[in-house]
């Protein structure tokens, strides 16, 4: 109950609040988390499925792993955790998400400044001409797989896959809002993905506090001393929305 306090305390005060999500923010949404027991690594070895290096000698196969999420993304849609936090940047609490997902789904529950570091699973892009188009809708029978664009080239989603370097544009644009930051909240996200590893500790070198929402610790938080809020996403964030919004005039 204290850290709760102080969180809320924290949050309250801040001038610059930045969440950074992961996958644990949409496993209420229905969507697995790649790491851990009911994780899509536990049936997909990554290495194979989703490495540039496996994509390339076979993009068929690392296609049922794309057809797998594209089906389970369109199934499943935002859950409370995302709508409090869109809701936490309408009070104007909440500057900026810099997110991991590549479900698209704090855009869908209407937060505005998203940055997607590691891309989006809603378009396609081809591997030749380059051109984007909208993943909604598509879905392609196993023996169509790998989709081919007009010009003849593979297409591939716009989520990176290991071994792709991370674009600059949302790379610097994360930095930025990291370095702006008093507080980081991090949410459903074991850490040990790069480029997001680094930041915890780019915040802390810039005086920030780090508050975490999980259910289990990650790598940041004995490290980093995070205030550690241990639960659910949508348990936590809706306990926090409503301590942080009783006097707030959004929803008049
Ligand atoms: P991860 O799988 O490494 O870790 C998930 C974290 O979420 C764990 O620490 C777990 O304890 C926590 N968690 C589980 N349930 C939770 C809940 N209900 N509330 C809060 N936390 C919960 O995920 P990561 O750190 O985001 O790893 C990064 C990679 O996973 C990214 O590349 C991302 O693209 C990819 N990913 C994205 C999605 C998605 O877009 N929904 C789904 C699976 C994986």
């Amino acid at each position: 109950m204290k850290r709760f306090k102080l969180a809320v305390n924290l949050i309250r005060s801040s001038k610059h609040l930045v969440v950074v999500s992961g996958a644990g923010v949409s496993v209420e949404s229905g969507i697995p988390a790649f790491r851990g027991e009911s994780g899509l690594w536990t049936r997909f070895d990554p290495q194979k499925y989703a490495s540039l290096d496996g994509f390339t000698k076979n993009p068929g196969r690392s296609w049922h792993l794309f057809m797998e999420l594209l089906v389970l993304i369109a199934q499943a849609k935002p859950n409370a955790a995302h709508h409090d936090l869109a809701s936490l940047e309408r009070c104007r609490y909440l500057k900026a998400i810099i997110t991991q997902n590549i479900d698209g789904f704090h855009q869908l529950a209407g937060s505005q400044n998203v940055i997607e570091i590691h891309g989006t699973m809603r378009n396609l892009i081809c591997t030749e001409c380059k051109q984007r188009l909208s993943s909604r809708g598509m879905i392609f029978d196993s023996e169509d797989l790998p989709p081919i664009c007009p010009c003849g080239g593979i297409l591939k989603p716009e989520a990176l896959l290991f071994g792709e370097s991370i674009p600059s544009k949302p790379y610097f644009k994360s930095l930025k809002q990291i370095r702006l930051a008093d507080v980081v909240l991090l949410i459903g996200t074991s850490g040990v993905v790069h480029p997001v590893s680094e930041f915890p500790e780019i915040a802390l070198r810039h005086g920030a506090r780090l508050i975490e929402i999980n259910p289990e610790e990650s790598v940041f938080t004995r490290p980093c001393n995070t205030l550690h809020l241990k639960g659910k996403a949508t348990t936590v964030l809706g306990e926090l929305k409503k301590a942080l919004t009783t006097d707030s005039k959004e929803d008049q």
